[in-house]
């Protein structure tokens, strides 16, 4: 698919969107994040206007299960350790790796949270997500010390990492498995394939979670605009924008549609509903 734009700022416009927290709102439990209909029907319109790709921490096929949109140019799942350009498939070599390792953690932990009512460990196939939105609030800090003690004591510890979510902790690959890398990577492919070099790319990502932080404060570095859903975290690039809440981001990318459909300049993207940090 080809996509042309015109307008005063001549880079091409290309979107990263994170899916929980940004897209569906957060559910009770993971397995209950869903879109609407009309929301699939315009993330297929900005895909047949601009290149839109989803990163997601959720596994591959579970993210790929939950998105319906022909149009898409690219998704990633695992944080960035499974991606997908057009048909192609690719596992970053580091989560290639470490899945043995991972699996090894993985079974350690289950030990672990099995026995307190209302953890769940999501075992994917690069990493791992710990929820504990449903344990009893006097039970989580002891489960997440019990696991940190058992993580430090692993003999594999150095090659991953535990990272804060929204009642989630995430343990992936330390080495490089990362959204922003996975921008860059995705950004690289679409400069071989229409060749426009990457600097003449508007890279737009938006995230609402600690594993989004460092991508949305990229696309920013990149000369991009990067977007946060809810209240800014510490650590967020002065130049980010803010979205309140998933509602206010498909306002926001129903007016994108609009926007391109006019020919209009990807810098108007900046306008309401979008507030300064
Ligand atoms: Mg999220």
């Amino acid at each position: 698919m080809t996509h042309s734009f015109s307008g005063r700022d001549s880079r091409r416009p290309v979107l990263f969107l994170d899916f929980d927290g940004t897209l569906a709102p957060i559910a009770p439990r993971p397995d209950e994040a869903r879109l609407h209909p009309h929301e699939h029907t315009l993330l297929e319109d900005l895909g047949a206007l601009l290149p839109v790709f989803v990163i997601s921490g959720r596994a591959f096929p579970d993210i790929e299960s939950r998105l319906s949109v022909p149009t898409l140019s690219g998704l990633s799942g695992d944080h960035g350790a499974v991606r997908r350009f057009r048909d192609r498939l690719t596992v970053h070599p580091e989560a290639l790796a470490s899945r043995e390792a991972l699996a090894d953690l993985a079974s350690l932990l289950r030990e672990r949270t099995r026995v307190v009512p209302g953890a769940l460990l999501e075992t994917k196939e690069f990493s791992l997500s710990l929820h504990y939105r449903g344990v009893e609030p006097e039970g989580r800090a002891p489960l997440l010390m019990g696991v940190e003690r058992l993580f430090r004591s692993w003999r594999e510890r150095d090659r991953f990492r535990i990272f804060e979510g929204k009642m989630v902790w995430e343990i992936r690959p330390a080495g490089g498995v990362t959204k922003e890398e996975t921008m860059d990577y995705f950004l690289g492919l679409l400069s071989g394939e229409t060749g426009v070099s990457p600097g003449d790319f508007f890279p737009v990502m938006v995230g609402d979670d600690t594993t989004d932080l460092a991508a949305v404060n990229h696309a920013v570095i990149l000369g991009g605009a990067g977007f946060w859903v809810g209240n800014p975290p510490e650590g967020l690039d002065a130049g980010a924008m803010r979205l309140r809440d998933c509602a206010e981001v498909w306002i926001f990318l129903s007016r994108l549609r609009d926007l391109l459909e006019r020919g209009g300049d990807c810098r108007e993207l900046l306008g309401s509903p979008v507030r300064k940090v």
